[in-house]
């Protein structure tokens, strides 16, 4: 079969590597930017041992998505940093609330005291977990807001479950679905009418059941995860930065005559009964099944003058502008090492988060953070659209008031990231749903991967990727 992937990012890139394995070649990837990695850039100063990211920068080595990245780690050879959970960047995450920095707990022990922002001890929300009665008429979906507000109280929501969602797609928790990262604890309270009771219960079966295979690794796991569980791993990056993951993808396929076709845009689709011509630098390629791995705003034109329907889903999906900030400090400066701090949506300040980068990583003698800000509140904080040098200021001025630092980065970075991060809003699983189908039904030679649909991770997109190519029925 010959076959063509749309986006040179980690998901197109990973959907070559398991087309390849699969059904060989021809097979091209077409990626609109003259570089490969999407979103994945790292800038690496080994004249001054440190590294800035300006997306991803760390990992979960967990369960079948971790295990699923981790074996392709293994088979490019990457040198890989782990972060141990006994790590101080594994131990401490903090909030920015109140005025203060806030270290979140860390242990069983600290459900027990009174940590602030929060004003009871966290035991207390389990317990209101375990005595509030579900709603009686059963729910399809809701914001991870509401869920979190319903079962542990509004301080949860507003001081734990709202700045993870700013850190994980810089959205807003009112908004997004509980489905998105709390599935399983969701169907557990609507089964059982609570989410520690169905947790225990659902405990108490599984124990009772055979763990069902996946079948993803027929034959072994792959060794890096058993040295990732054995070694209890937390997270990990790349030696060199994160870049090198897609960059050894290149590497790899075109090592084995997979053609990367960099600048080349795809710019329409149609298909037929025999397969799909793609509009590329305007030539009409045909080829039978395409993969797009394109952000989903970026597949709905190409697919709009034959499937206007398939194209108006596709952009239901929204997503959010980032604004990421990297700087450079020389000399160690934090007074409290960890892997960083989140701002609660409810401090209404123009930051997301900060990353300690250089507490994650070793960067010698330097401090490294990363700022990030923006998210669903863009254009409310920066709709005016300052210069990179006012949106400096204003992060090195929070980051100088939060972390009692004096000193002014020495390097820095600013990096406008528009529509980076797909919003998982209440409702996405059927639209994700709605959109396969749609493709189903019509019988178009054509399969979707990447961050718009099966989770925003990196991990999500590479096996995101995996099972979209192992679903393409063989013709
Ligand atoms: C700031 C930030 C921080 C993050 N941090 C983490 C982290 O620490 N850990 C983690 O696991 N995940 C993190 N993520 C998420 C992770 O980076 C993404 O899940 C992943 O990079 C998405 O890859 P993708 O291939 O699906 O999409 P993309 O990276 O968007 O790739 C799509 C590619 O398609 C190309 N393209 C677009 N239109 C066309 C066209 N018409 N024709 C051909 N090519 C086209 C684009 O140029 C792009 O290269 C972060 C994301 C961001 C933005």
């Amino acid at each position: 079969m010959t076959t063509a992937v749309l986006g040179g990012g980690l998901s197109g890139l990973s959907a070559g590597y398991y087309l390849l394995r699969r059904f060989g070649k021809p097979l091209t990837i077409y990626e609109a930017s003259p570089r490969v990695g999407g979103w994945v850039r790292s800038e690496n100063r080994k004249d001054r041992n440190f590294i800035f990211e300006s997306g991803p920068r760390t990992i979960r080595p967990v369960g079948l998505p971790g295990a699923n990245t981790l074996e392709l780690v293994e088979e490019l050879k990457l040198e890989v940093t782990p972060i141990r959970r006994s790590h101080v960047a594994a131990r401490n995450r903090m909030l920015y609330a109140k005025g203060q920095l806030c270290m979140l707990p860390n242990s069983p022990k600290g459900l027990f005291g009174v940590l602030p922002p929060f004003t009871k001890p966290l035991y207390k929300a389990v317990l209101r977990d375990l005595v509030t009665a579900s709603k009686k008429a059963k729910l399809e979906d809701e914001s991870i807001y509401s869920f979190a507000e319903r079962r542990f109280g509004k301080e949860i929501a507003d001081y734990a479950i709202s700045p993870m969602i700013c850190g994980i797609c810089a959205g807003d928790a009112r908004e997004i679905s509980v489905r998105f990262l709390m599935e399983g604890l969701f169907e557990k309270e609507q089964k059982y009418g609570g989410v520690l009771k169905g947790a225990l219960i659902s405990r108490f079966e599984k124990n009772k059941t055979k763990d069902t295979k996946d079948g993803l690794f027929a034959e072994r796991q792959p060794k890096l995860y058993a040295q990732a569980l054995k070694q209890k791993w937390a997270m990990y990056g790349l030696q060199g930065g994160l870049e090198n993951l897609p960059k050894a993808m290149r590497k790899y396929l075109g090592e084995r005559d997979v053609n990367v076709q960099l600048s080349n845009e795809c710019r329409n689709l149609t298909f037929s009964s025999t397969g799909v011509r793609m509009n590329i630098k305007d030539a009409e390629v045909p080829v039978e099944h395409v993969v797009s791995s394109l952000p989903a705003y970026k597949l709905a034109p190409l697919v709009k003058q034959q499937h206007p329907s398939l194209s108006a889903q596709l952009l239901s999906i929204p997503y959010v502008d980032v604004l990421v900030v990297n700087m450079q400090f020389p000399g160690k400066l934090l007074k409290q090492d960890g892997f960083g701090l989140l701002v609660p949506p409810v401090e209404k300040l123009p930051l997301l988060g900060v990353i300690f980068d250089s507490c994650c990583f070793d960067m010698g003698e330097n401090t490294v953070l990363t700022v990030m800000m923006g998210g669903h509140w863009f254009d409310q904080w920066f709709g005016d659209r300052p210069s990179p040098k006012q949106i400096l200021d204003l992060a090195t001025s929070h980051v100088q008031k939060m972390l009692q630092i004096r000193e002014e980065p020495k390097f820095s970075r600013v990096h406008t990231l528009h529509k980076c991060i797909p919003q998982y809003t209440v409702g996405h699983k059927r639209r994700v749903e709605a959109i396969r189908n749609y493709i189903k039904t019509y019988k178009l030679p054509l399969s979707v991967c990447g961050a718009a649909y099966d989770g925003v991770g990196i991990n999500d997109v590479i096996l995101s990727a995996r099972r979209q190519v192992e679903a393409i029925p063989l013709s």
